[in-house]
Protein backbone atom coordinates (compact mmCIF):
# COMPACT_ATOMS: atom_id res chain seq x y z
CA UNK A 1 0.00 0.00 0.00
CA UNK A 2 1.36 3.47 -0.95
CA UNK A 3 2.07 5.98 1.88
CA UNK A 4 -2.06 6.36 2.73
CA UNK A 5 -2.70 9.31 5.11
CA UNK A 6 -5.19 7.63 7.62
CA UNK A 7 -6.40 11.50 8.28
CA UNK A 8 -7.15 12.28 4.28
CA UNK A 9 -10.89 14.20 4.72
CA UNK A 10 -12.52 11.34 2.67
CA UNK A 11 -10.86 8.99 5.03
CA UNK A 12 -12.68 10.88 7.70
CA UNK A 13 -16.03 10.78 6.09
CA UNK A 14 -15.76 6.86 5.94
CA UNK A 15 -15.22 7.01 9.71
CA UNK A 16 -18.37 9.57 10.00
CA UNK A 17 -15.74 11.79 11.95
CA UNK A 18 -17.02 14.26 8.86
CA UNK A 19 -20.91 14.59 7.77
CA UNK A 20 -21.75 13.91 3.88
CA UNK A 21 -24.86 13.77 1.74
CA UNK A 22 -24.61 10.01 1.26
CA UNK A 23 -26.36 9.09 -2.07
CA UNK A 24 -25.14 5.08 -2.00
CA UNK A 25 -23.35 2.56 0.03
CA UNK A 26 -22.70 -1.24 0.29
CA UNK A 27 -19.63 -2.98 1.62
CA UNK A 28 -17.06 -2.03 -1.15
CA UNK A 29 -18.17 2.12 -1.56
CA UNK A 30 -19.46 5.06 -0.60
CA UNK A 31 -21.07 7.70 -2.84
CA UNK A 32 -21.27 11.14 -1.63
CA UNK A 33 -21.97 14.77 -3.17
CA UNK A 34 -19.50 16.61 -4.01
CA UNK A 35 -18.86 19.79 -1.63
CA UNK A 36 -18.26 22.15 -4.92
CA UNK A 37 -19.99 20.74 -7.57
CA UNK A 38 -19.15 21.45 -11.26
CA UNK A 39 -22.45 20.20 -12.81
CA UNK A 40 -26.08 19.83 -11.54
CA UNK A 41 -25.06 16.31 -10.61
CA UNK A 42 -21.57 16.13 -8.59
CA UNK A 43 -21.08 12.90 -7.21
CA UNK A 44 -18.37 11.49 -5.51
CA UNK A 45 -17.46 7.44 -5.07
CA UNK A 46 -14.37 5.89 -3.11
CA UNK A 47 -13.72 2.33 -2.10
CA UNK A 48 -14.01 1.28 1.63
CA UNK A 49 -10.26 0.34 1.45
CA UNK A 50 -7.36 2.68 2.15
CA UNK A 51 -6.27 3.50 -1.42
CA UNK A 52 -4.29 6.62 -2.36
CA UNK A 53 -5.45 6.67 -5.93
CA UNK A 54 -6.49 4.47 -9.06
CA UNK A 55 -3.01 3.83 -9.62
CA UNK A 56 -2.50 2.34 -5.96
CA UNK A 57 -5.77 0.81 -6.24
CA UNK A 58 -5.08 -0.90 -9.73
CA UNK A 59 -1.85 -1.93 -8.49
CA UNK A 60 -3.29 -3.49 -5.08
CA UNK A 61 -6.70 -3.74 -4.50
CA UNK A 62 -8.36 -7.71 -5.00
CA UNK A 63 -10.34 -8.27 -8.08
CA UNK A 64 -13.43 -8.45 -5.51
CA UNK A 65 -12.56 -4.92 -4.64
CA UNK A 66 -12.26 -3.19 -7.97
CA UNK A 67 -15.02 -5.18 -8.84
CA UNK A 68 -17.41 -3.62 -6.37
CA UNK A 69 -16.13 -0.25 -6.77
CA UNK A 70 -16.71 -0.16 -10.50
CA UNK A 71 -20.22 -2.25 -9.52
CA UNK A 72 -21.16 0.97 -7.32
CA UNK A 73 -20.08 3.43 -9.46
CA UNK A 74 -22.22 2.16 -11.83
CA UNK A 75 -25.35 1.54 -9.78
CA UNK A 76 -24.54 5.02 -7.82
CA UNK A 77 -25.50 6.51 -11.71
CA UNK A 78 -28.70 4.11 -12.38
CA UNK A 79 -29.86 5.04 -8.90
CA UNK A 80 -29.63 8.55 -9.66
CA UNK A 81 -31.30 8.12 -13.23
CA UNK A 82 -28.11 9.31 -14.74
CA UNK A 83 -27.68 5.90 -17.23
CA UNK A 84 -30.19 7.78 -19.84
CA UNK A 85 -29.26 10.62 -20.74
CA UNK A 86 -25.45 10.15 -20.17
CA UNK A 87 -22.84 11.04 -17.73
CA UNK A 88 -19.04 10.99 -17.29
CA UNK A 89 -17.00 9.69 -14.84
CA UNK A 90 -13.65 10.94 -13.83
CA UNK A 91 -10.66 10.02 -11.57
CA UNK A 92 -7.89 12.74 -10.89
CA UNK A 93 -4.66 10.99 -10.26
CA UNK A 94 -1.27 12.02 -8.58
CA UNK A 95 0.34 15.75 -9.45
CA UNK A 96 -0.35 16.33 -13.40
CA UNK A 97 -4.06 14.82 -12.87
CA UNK A 98 -4.11 17.60 -10.03
CA UNK A 99 -5.63 15.15 -7.42
CA UNK A 100 -6.67 17.23 -4.12
CA UNK A 101 -7.30 14.17 -1.87
CA UNK A 102 -4.98 11.37 -1.27
CA UNK A 103 -8.08 8.89 -1.24
CA UNK A 104 -9.40 7.08 -4.54
CA UNK A 105 -12.23 8.70 -5.76
CA UNK A 106 -14.25 8.36 -9.19
CA UNK A 107 -16.10 11.56 -9.87
CA UNK A 108 -19.66 10.93 -11.38
CA UNK A 109 -20.91 14.35 -13.42
CA UNK A 110 -24.42 14.56 -14.97
CA UNK A 111 -27.59 16.26 -15.18
CA UNK A 112 -26.70 18.74 -18.41
CA UNK A 113 -25.00 18.39 -21.64
CA UNK A 114 -20.76 18.39 -20.21
CA UNK A 115 -18.93 19.69 -23.52
CA UNK A 116 -16.03 18.68 -24.57
CA UNK A 117 -14.08 16.69 -22.26
CA UNK A 118 -10.66 19.04 -21.66
CA UNK A 119 -11.91 22.58 -22.22
CA UNK A 120 -8.85 23.93 -23.07
CA UNK A 121 -4.73 23.99 -21.54
CA UNK A 122 -4.25 25.04 -18.05
P1 LIG B 1 -9.87 15.84 -6.76
O1 LIG B 1 -9.38 17.17 -7.23
O2 LIG B 1 -8.98 15.27 -5.67
O3 LIG B 1 -10.13 14.88 -7.87
O4 LIG B 1 -11.30 16.09 -6.15
C1 LIG B 1 -11.54 16.31 -4.81
C2 LIG B 1 -13.01 16.66 -4.71
O5 LIG B 1 -13.39 16.54 -3.37
C3 LIG B 1 -13.32 18.09 -5.13
O6 LIG B 1 -14.29 18.05 -6.19
C4 LIG B 1 -13.87 18.74 -3.86
O7 LIG B 1 -14.93 19.63 -4.10
C5 LIG B 1 -14.31 17.53 -3.05
N1 LIG B 1 -14.23 17.71 -1.61
C6 LIG B 1 -13.17 18.21 -0.91
N2 LIG B 1 -13.43 18.20 0.40
C7 LIG B 1 -14.68 17.69 0.54
C8 LIG B 1 -15.51 17.42 1.67
O8 LIG B 1 -15.15 17.66 2.83
N3 LIG B 1 -16.73 16.89 1.43
C9 LIG B 1 -17.16 16.62 0.16
N4 LIG B 1 -18.38 16.09 0.04
N5 LIG B 1 -16.42 16.84 -0.92
C10 LIG B 1 -15.18 17.38 -0.73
Amino acid sequence: MTNYDTENIFAKILRDEIPCTKVYEDEHALAFEDINPQAPRHILVIPKGPYVSLDDFTAAASTDEIAGFMRAVGETARRLNLANPGYRILANIGQDGMQEVPHLHVHILGGRPLGPMLKSDP
